[in-house]
């Protein structure tokens, strides 16, 4: 990553938290989420970024019933 790429909204998920309940790619208005067919040690499929088109909106960040799953990083 440079740094010019820390100046753009985006989302990190953290793969070992996310527990596949997809709230977050549901709710996403941008519909910049969506769930990858990668598997974590719990066995849940993990929500993933596609790397366009996040604002920073915060909405994933509240929707993620796992807290710190979802980190979001606004200009
Ligand atoms: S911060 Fe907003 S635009 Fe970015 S991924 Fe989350 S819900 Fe979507
Ligand atoms: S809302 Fe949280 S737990 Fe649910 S799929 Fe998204 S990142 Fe995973």
């Amino acid at each position: 990553m440079t740094n010019d790429d820390k100046d753009i909204p985006r989302v990190e998920i953290i793969p070992e938290e996310c527990k596949g309940c997809e709230l977050c790619v549901t709710q996403c208005p941008k519909d910049c989420l969506y769930m990858s067919d990668k598997i974590n040690q719990f066995g849940y499929n993990v929500a993933c970024y596609t790397g366009e088109s996040c604002t920073g909106c915060g909405i994933c960040f509240y929707a993620c019933p796992e807290p710190g799953t979802i980190k979001v990083f606004k200009k």
